[in-house]
């Protein structure tokens, strides 16, 4: 058997051009144009990419981008104080904070400076809470991409068993608790989970969240099972023995090329409904 190919490029422009419709729509309207801001603290490359292609994929479609890069020294108080600015502010209707913030930095007290309405990166603890009690709210942008890939692919959720690798909070816990509220069965792993390999070759749905490359390996996948590599490790490399997988799976996401794409899609996505949630625009 050779997995079929999950083309999250495909699906995550797909995601966009549904995106990009909906803005135009809001537009003609309201006038208002749905907008995200971007708050980057310090100069980190690898960050400073990010949020460049956060822009530019919002800009892409006919949103409005903020740009609020903000210097490395910046306390607490003055990244919240910029937050809740932004909180206020009826022209902005999505905030991403790009982590990690410097470590001086309390970063959890700047994310709960988010109102959870312009929370579309899915990283306050109101947000979470949203996502864990099955409630309308933004999910974490990885796990909720994931999800979106398979229903694009007309994965059945329900009643599967779902191994999820990895428990971070942007990515293993939110995942487990979108597969719960689409009714799998779901078991959560971790550093000391003993026997791993007996346990993902339980799975259904296996999601790989271990930020470790090629980890999970060949023979612990139970044929036919679909399996999500959200891992991107230097060298594009992901956290699923990709060769091996793909001889035993039905099917698999590339990397790059699979999950990575849907995260961005889903941020863009997020943003234009919390957009059309603040301006009270139930058919955007
Ligand atoms: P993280 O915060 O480092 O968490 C890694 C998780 O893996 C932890 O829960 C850890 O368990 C678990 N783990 C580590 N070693 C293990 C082992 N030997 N056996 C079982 N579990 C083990 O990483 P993350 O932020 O969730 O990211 C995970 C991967 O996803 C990384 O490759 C990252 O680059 C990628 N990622 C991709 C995107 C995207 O857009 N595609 C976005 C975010 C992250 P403990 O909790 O016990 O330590």
């Amino acid at each position: 058997m050779t997995a079929e190919l999950m083309d999250g490029k495909r699906v995550a422009a797909e995601t966009l051009a549904a995106a990009e419709k909906r803005v135009a729509h809001i537009i003609d309207q309201t006038g208002v144009v749905p907008c995200l801001a971007t708050v980057l603290v310090g100069a980190d490359p690898a960050s400073v990419t990010y949020t460049q292609m956060k822009r530019k994929r919002c800009e892409g479609i006919g949103m409005r981008s903020l740009k609020v890069e903000l210097p490395e020294s910046t306390t607490t108080e003055q990244l919240v104080a910029e937050i809740t600015k932004l909180g206020q502010d009826d022209a902005v209707h999505g905030i991403l904070l790009q982590h990690p913030s410097p470590p001086h930095v309390d970063e959890r007290a700047a994310f709960e400076a988010i109102p959870v309405g312009k929370d579309v990166d899915g990283v306050t603890f109101g947000s979470f809470a949203h996502m864990w009690f099955g409630e309308a709210g933004f999910a974490s942008c990885t796990p909720g991409g994931i999800v979106r890939l398979l229903d694009a692919y007309n994965v059945k959720i329900e009643g599967k068993h779902a191994v999820v690798i990895g428990r971070s909070a942007i990515l293993g816990k939110p995942m487990a608790g979108l597969l719960l509220d689409r009714n799998a069965t779901v078991t959560i792993c971790h550093s000391r989970t003993q026997n791993l390999g007996t346990v993902v070759k339980q799975a259904d749905i296996v999601v790989a969240a271990v930020g470790k490359p090629q980890f999970v390996q060949g023979d612990w996948i139970k044929p036919g099972a679909v399996v999500m590599d959200a891992g991107y490790n230097p060298g594009n490399v992901g956290d699923v023995d990709f060769d091996a997988a793909k001889g035993i799976a039905s099917m698999i996401t590339p990397v790059p090329g699979g999950v990575g794409p849907m995260t961005i899609a889903t941020l863009i996505d997020q943003t234009v409904t919390a957009a059309a949630r603040q301006l009270n625009m139930q058919d955007a």
